[in-house]
């Protein structure tokens, strides 16, 4: 039996994010003065110091930098096991995320990824990680002799 998801805070810096799913895209929050990416969200930029941001829509492609399974967990949902995998998205953010639909032996690093969102509650939409169909690019390690 499938438990209930915890709802993060909605916060004024946070609320764009968690409920930007609905439109089936992520926003994320970017300084309107040097147009760089933050994630987490940020009261100032970090690489400016600016405090004027916007959210924007990211493409939601990305490519699998690292993964792990989840075993045995302290929230009602997901049931473990489950996966969890950081990507990187094509703006650069790096997002800590679940992986559905995946088996751990078809994961490798520079998998490509692309953004799926489950409605949790409240106007939440949890960002989910799944992976594109790709070409797994042969094996470069060669015998040395
Ligand atoms: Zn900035």
């Amino acid at each position: 039996m499938r438990g209930r998801r915890a709802l993060p805070e909605l916060t004024e810096l946070t609320a764009a994010h968690w409920t930007s799913g609905e439109s089936g895209r992520l926003s994320v929050q970017r300084c309107a003065h040097c147009l760089r990416w933050s994630f987490p969200p940020v009261s100032h930029c970090r690489h400016c110091w600016r405090d004027d941001f916007t959210y924007e829509p990211v493409t939601g492609k990305g490519a699998l930098l690292s993964w792990t399974e989840v075993f045995e967990s302290v929230a009602s949902a997901p049931q473990p096991p489950y996966l969890v995998a950081v990507v990187e998205l094509e703006e650069g953010v790096r997002l800590l995320l679940g992986l559905t639909d995946a088996s751990r032996d078809a994961l490798r690093v520079g998998a490509p990824t692309r953004l799926v969102f489950e409605p949790i509650g409240e106007g939440v939409w949890l960002p989910l990680a799944e992976l594109e169909e790709w070409e797994q690019p042969e094996d470069r390690l060669e015998a040395v002799s």
